[in-house]
């Protein structure tokens, strides 16, 4: 190309734009200076512990986070000021923060863009419309396409520490990704004997089983730089760039070879194509992009292309043809040993009294996730804190393990008689019905208490990893749910709201299984929600009303079989919920002695 020839005929444009940008650059200077020194004076700092103490206290009203920085602001109930805190692995406490809203929370989580300007200390501001200027020079001539083309990104492209045996569980796993891990240290052994090597693996699994842990594992064992990025980011970005984005990536990657290239949440960008709506077809221009990229290079090029999600239907199928991502591995949920080796992990950094017993913790947290897990230590640790115990003890493990499932518990709500006596006759008939269900698991604790949005809870014994559930295990599951709404109108002849989270489970459960499982005699073994097919279109047009007839049938058996027990039974009820309202809450041998 001829530059020359170009940048004259743009001079005329150029000149004029710099006069016109220097007039805001220094407006903007000041402006910024004067912010940014006012935040200075009145802002005091929180110590990270501390932060993580508010938070958990429930004191925290506002957190306001910089993508890529460290630095929060947040507001501290009944403080005026906000305070500034730093928080060492952001990610992490993200994770943390959305953990506790979903928990019933109220903290306003707030994610600002990158704002490199915001970040530089006080000294810099003064040099500041300089850089301003620099970086404006720099865009115009990109806008010219006189610079280079596309859009420098960040990325995090470093050596990481973390092996294989920072990964808990997982064997198999990791034992069919160490022959990427071999041809990443001597491909030339690999290419000699002619052996293709896969170019992409895809890791499918649910957030927090250890995906991007064990793509950092493969990284780290065979000593190469772990280049990643997410899919999500690209969803607010402009036209055009996130096509270039890639484009860079997977240049970095090439000059960096042998390496890693780590694409998190490849469903935002790797949806299937179908419409030519305008967000659509900026995500076609991406993943046609990333196609492109992958057939690109050649296996003698040592870069490995790892992909997580959990949502594989999503993607388009032309991801996963040979030469692509044509390796697929699921990563499950762990099972006890996992759970157990991911506890013993993450516990080795912290200080565990002598009655913690890892097993049984293991026992009841079936169906966790390592992150999952890895957070109930945390929380584990904060709670020992708050309790001003030496080391973390077993009841701080188990306030942890309630605590992430039910939430925290509240006992500043206050609650009238009334809605006491319902909710202790709500959760009785849970656990009352539970009891004289075969397939049920024996209950652990009733409480009454209120814990994140729900009023009360009954805690059940965790059953070990299954591989597949009985049709009868699925309707008493029904009756049990079913339980508390039946206590509610048989006791105090009315109903009420508190059963909404129950009937909302019930339903799905019992709309699974009449079109997931074909569990419904009248409909048979049928997949009424393949994606493919039409419903009305292959079944008739009264289909919908058949599947809704049968699963109000499924509900209302359950219904009725739970208030049969609860009729039955009704001392054992009025035992229960009477001492609910005496002691607000229930264990388990307590609950086993009312049935001796
Ligand atoms: P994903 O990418 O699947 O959402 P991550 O790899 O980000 O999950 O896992 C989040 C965190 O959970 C990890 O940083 C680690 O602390 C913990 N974790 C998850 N799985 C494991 C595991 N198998 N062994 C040890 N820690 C794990
Ligand atoms: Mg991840
Ligand atoms: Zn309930």
């Amino acid at each position: 190309m001829d530059k020359n020839k170009k940048s004259n005929k743009n001079k005329g444009l150029l000149i004029s734009s710099i006069i016109l940008m220097s007039i805001v650059i220094i407006l903007a200077g000041i402006a910024i200076f004067y912010i940014t020194k006012d935040e200075e004076k009145d802002e005091k700092t929180l110590a990270y512990t501390e932060l993580i103490k508010e938070i958990s206290y429930g004191n925290i009203e506002k957190i306001e986070m910089t993508v890529g920085s460290t630095n929060v602001k947040v507001k501290v109930k009944d403080v005026e000021e906000e305070k500034k805190s730093i928080v060492p692995n952001t990610e992490a406490f993200i994770e943390l923060v959305q953990q506790k809203v979903a928990d019933g929370n109220d903290i306003e989580l707030i994610q600002k863009p990158k704002s490199v300007l915001m970040q530089l200390p006080a000294t810099f501001l003064g040099l500041l419309p300089t850089f301003i200027m620099l970086g404006l020079f720099v865009m115009i001539f990109k806008m010219q396409g006189l610079g280079e083309k596309g859009k420098v990104y960040e990325d995090t492209e470093r050596k990481t520490k973390i092996r294989f045996k920072d990964v808990a569980g997982l064997d198999e796993e990791k034992e069919e990704l160490i022959e990427i891990v071999d041809f990443l240290k001597r491909p030339e052994k690999f290419t000699k004997m002619g052996a293709k090597i896969p170019k992409g693996v895809l890791l499918y699994g649910k957030p927090g089983t250890g995906k991007t842990l064990i793509a950092k594992a493969i990284a780290g064992e065979a000593d190469v730089p772990f280049i990643s990025m997410s899919g999500s980011e690209f969803i607010e970005m402009f036209a055009g760039l996130g096509a270039s984005r890639v484009r860079k990536l997977f240049d970095k990657a090439r000059k960096l070879s042998p390496c890693i290239v780590f694409i998190d949440e490849i469903d935002a960008i790797g949806a299937r194509r179908t419409s030519n709506s305008g967000a659509e077809t900026e995500n076609n221009q991406t993943l046609n992009q990333l196609l492109v990229e992958m057939d690109g290079f050649s296996s003698e090029e040592t870069i490995i292309v790892l992909a997580a999600t959990n949502r594989p239907e999503m993607l388009d199928k032309a991801l996963l043809r040979p030469g692509r991502f044509d390796r697929q591995i699921t990563i499950p949920n762990p099972d006890l040993k996992g759970r157990l080796d991911i506890l013993k992990i993450h516990s080795e950094d912290k200080r565990l009294a002598e009655d913690v017993n890892l097993e049984s913790i293991a026992e009841d947290t079936a169906g966790f996730t390592g992150a999952e897990l890895a957070n109930i230590l945390n929380e584990a640790a904060i709670i020992a804190t708050i309790n001003k115990h030496e080391d973390i003890e077993n009841i701080d493990i188990e306030e942890a393990v309630k605590k992430v499932t039910v939430g925290l518990e509240k006992h500043s709500r206050v609650y009238s008689e009334k809605d006491k006596k319902l909710t202790a006759y709500h959760e009785a008939g849970h656990a009352v019905v539970s009891r004289y269900l075969e397939t049920q698991t024996d209950v652990k604790e009733v409480s009454i208490i209120p814990r994140g949005v729900a009023g009360g809870y009954t805690m059940y014994k965790s059953d070990e990893d299954k591989y597949y559930i009985s049709k009868t295990e699925m309707q008493e599951k029904l009756i049990a749910l079913l339980g508390g709404r039946a206590a509610e109108k048989l006791v105090l002849d009315d109903i009420s709201t508190g059963a909404s989270n129950d009937i909302e489970v019930a339903t799905k459960i019992a709309r699974e299984m009449v079109t997931k499982y074909g569990m419904s005699d009248n409909l048979g073994p049928i997949d009424f929600q393949g994606k493919e097919q039409n419903d009305m279109f292959v079944f008739g047009e009264n289909i919908g009303d058949k599947i809704g007839a049968e699963v109000k049938s499924l509900i209302d058996k359950a219904y009725n079989d739970a208030q049969k027990l609860l009729i039955e039974h009704r001392d054992k009820l009025d035992v229960i919920a009477q001492t609910l309202l005496e002691k607000e809450k229930i264990n388990e041998h307590e609950f086993k002695k009312i049935f001796e």
